[in-house]
C-alpha cells in the first residue's frame, strides 16, 4: 500500500503524467500515482488549471471515457494564455492561417530562424493585458515560441531601415503603440532624449 503523502501528489501526479505522455490513463492508476491523496481528482484538474498542461478528459476527446486522462504534449501552454479558452485559441489560430503574425512561420513546419525546431504557435495579445487589453479575440493573434521570446536568431536576413519604416507606417495603430512600447524599452535614455524635442506627425 502506498503512504499517504498528500503533500507531495502534485508532483507525482505532473511526474506520472509527463512520463507516460500520449497513454490514456485511467482513475485508478491516477489516484495511486497521486500517493491515494483524497483529493487526486483536484490534483490533477490544478495540473491543467494552474500549471497549463493540456491533460485531455472525455470533455475534449469523444473517445476517452469518463474518468481517463490523456496528456499529448509534455509541454505546458504558458500562463498568459492559459485564461483563453480552447475555441478562441483554434478560433484565433485558424483567422492568423496557423501562421505566427510577426515572422511568418507556419506551425508544424521548421522554424525560419532555425530549421531544426518545428514551429509551435502560441496566442499572444495585440494590447499586452499590463496595458488593458482584452482576451477578445480582435486582440488575439498566433506567435510562435521563438517570437514569444524576443529571441528571434539574427541569421535571418535584417530588412532594411526604408522597408521597416514602410512596414511600421501600414501597421495598424496598436501595432505602432507596441513597436514604440519596445523600443522605449529597449532604449530608455534614446526616449527620454528624443522625447524632449520630438515633434509629433500630423
Ligand atoms: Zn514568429
Amino acid at each position: 500500500m502506498a503512504a499517504k503523502t498528500p503533500k507531495g501528489s502534485r508532483a507525482r501526479l505532473r511526474a506520472y503524467l509527463l512520463s507516460h505522455i500520449g497513454r490514456v490513463l485511467d482513475s485508478d492508476e491516477l489516484r495511486e500515482a497521486s500517493g491515494n491523496a483524497s483529493e487526486w481528482g483536484r490534483r490533477v484538474r490544478e495540473r491543467r488549471t494552474e500549471e497549463g498542461y493540456q491533460i485531455l478528459t472525455h470533455n475534449d476527446r469523444s473517445d476517452l471515457k469518463p474518468g481517463q486522462y490523456l496528456l499529448v504534449d509534455p509541454k505546458p501552454i504558458p500562463a498568459f494564455e492559459r485564461g483563453i479558452s480552447k475555441e478562441t485559441r483554434a478560433y484565433v489560430l485558424d483567422r492568423n492561417g496557423f501562421t505566427c503574425q510577426m515572422c511568418g512561420a507556419v506551425a508544424g513546419e521548421p522554424h525560419p530562424s532555425d530549421l531544426t525546431r518545428k514551429t509551435r504557435l502560441h496566442i499572444g495579445h495585440i494590447v499586452d493585458k499590463s496595458m488593458g487589453g482584452s482576451d477578445d479575440p480582435s486582440n488575439l493573434r498566433a506567435i510562435c515560441s521563438v517570437c514569444n521570446e524576443g529571441a528571434r536568431n539574427l541569421t535571418l536576413d535584417r530588412p532594411s531601415l526604408q522597408k521597416l519604416l514602410i512596414q511600421v507606417r501600414r501597421a495598424t495603430g496598436a501595432d505602432q503603440v507596441e513597436v514604440l512600447r519596445w523600443l522605449v524599452r529597449k532604449f530608455p535614455k534614446e526616449a527620454e532624449k528624443r522625447l524632449k524635442k520630438v515633434a509629433p506627425i500630423s
